[in-house]
């Protein structure tokens, strides 16, 4: 069966084809600019030259009748027709608590994302119009949404709850949530099955490394604990985002600077982390290990606070799960930066953690790159969250 995911945000839709038999991607795109004057769409299938066309797209349904047409084309096509598309997975950022698993859409799960929205704003909207627009154009094609959340829904009470008065977490659900789910669950199972270990016998850390970052911790098949919380502003430093601060920091800067709460939080979720870290330099790892060998005293603290972060976030989950066997990198940074992981790995003597260098070099496999005596290992694992989607929309249909 083809399975077609769809990513949507508020103004750009990612999406890939893929057979579920072969798990191969068949085609894949993005549209980008959606709403905007400029926008464009880019189809790239399987095997083939990745072309790029300007073209009106006034909203998410036109979006996805050009994704279909691209997909049936008669000469860049991969299907002949929307028939061959079995079903479709969508990945919805915030299920709060009503979603533990992922779901067939119907009205009534649409009424329960829906209600979900005030938890992402940001998100969850965009999610829900993407949905709506492939239902209007495919209406006979059932369709799953897939949950950033899920997966973190099994997090114990000591792990979700934050020290703030029980009635705010009584009416409002305030509580950590945790995202990157699709991930955190992909890598921590797919680490287990290269390593021929049942799931459930493992304790893993997978720290999935990218412009959002988070670090979940996976005891016996179900998560435990994650770094990011109601939002996915805490946790880790990322990109662009501060991760944990203290909160008071927030009305300091507020009175220093005479800026909205609105304006503050811009700054926190879009001129911090490294990029703010490293006097602005950049969001971008590639460019923070130029600035790292150059010797970039921003990049250098940058960087360093990066690593010592995650190697926190690790010893916090070693302790909550009672020892670890098992930590994966996975994401952007955590698959293509030998240099994160070591400075990560540096932290890690107290855990037994000895790295090849000669693995850690490697790139684009799911690769042990610790050496054999480690006492825990350490993986690098490349995500998939599509392949997941696509896995969890053919189980359900
Ligand atoms: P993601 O959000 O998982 O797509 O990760 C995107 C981030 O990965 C980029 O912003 C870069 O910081 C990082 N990245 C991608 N390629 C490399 C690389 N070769 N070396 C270091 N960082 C990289």
């Amino acid at each position: 069966m083809n399975i077609l995911v769809i990513n949507c945000g508020s103004s750009s839709l990612k999406f890939q084809l893929i057979n579920s038999e072969s798990e191969q991607c068949i085609a894949k795109g993005l549209c980008e600019r959606i709403g905007i004057e400029g926008s464009r769409i880019t189809y790239t299938p399987a095997g083939g030259e990745k072309e790029q066309t300007v073209t009106a797209m006034p909203d998410h349904t036109e979006a996805i009748r050009l994704v279909l047409e691209a997909l049936t084309n008669e000469k860049t096509g991969v299907v002949k027709s929307l028939e061959e598309i079995g079903a479709v997975g969508h990945r919805v950022v915030h299920g709060g608590e009503k979603f533990a698993e992922s779901v067939i859409i119907d009205d009534q799960v649409l009424a329960a994302i829906e209600a979900c929205n005030e938890l992402a704003p940001l998100h969850n909207p965009a999610n829900l119009i993407g949905i709506d627009a492939c239902r209007k154009l495919m209406p006979g094609t059932p369709m799953v949404a897939v949950f950033d959340t899920a997966f973190h829904q099994t997090m114990p009470e000591e792990a979700y709850m934050y020290g703030l008065p029980v009635e705010y977490y009584e009416k409002y659900k305030i509580r950590r949530y945790g995202f990157h789910g699709t991930s955190h669950s992909y890598v921590s199972r797919r680490a287990a099955e290269v390593l021929r270990v049942p799931y459930e016998a493992l304790k893993t850390i997978v720290c999935h490394l990218g412009n959002g970052a988070s670090v979940s911790a996976v005891k016996n098949g179900r998560c435990v604990d994650t770094s990011m919380g109601l939002t996915p502003l805490e946790g880790l430093i990322m990109g662009t985002r501060c991760g944990d601060i203290d909160p008071a920091i927030m009305e300091f800067l507020a009175h220093k600077e005479n800026k909205s709460i609105d304006e503050i939080m811009n700054i926190l979720n879009k001129k911090s982390g490294v990029l703010g870290l490293s006097n602005y330099l950049s969001s971008d790892f590639r460019d923070l290990e130029d600035g790292y060998h150059k010797g970039d005293a921003y990049a250098i603290c940058a960087m360093k606070t990066f690593a010592y972060r995650v190697a926190k976030y690790i010893g916090a989950y070693a302790a909550a799960m009672n020892g670890v066997d098992l930590i994966c990198f996975t994401a952007g940074v955590g698959e293509n930066s030998p240099l994160v992981r070591t400075l990560v790995c540096e932290y890690l003597g107290y855990l037994g953690v000895a790295v090849d260098q000669e693995a850690n070099g490697k790139r684009g496999e799911d690769i042990v790159i610790s050496t054999p005596d480690s006492r825990t290992k350490v993986m690098v694992v490349p995500t998939n969250e599509e392949l997941a989607i696509a896995r969890e929309t053919v189980r359900l249909v």
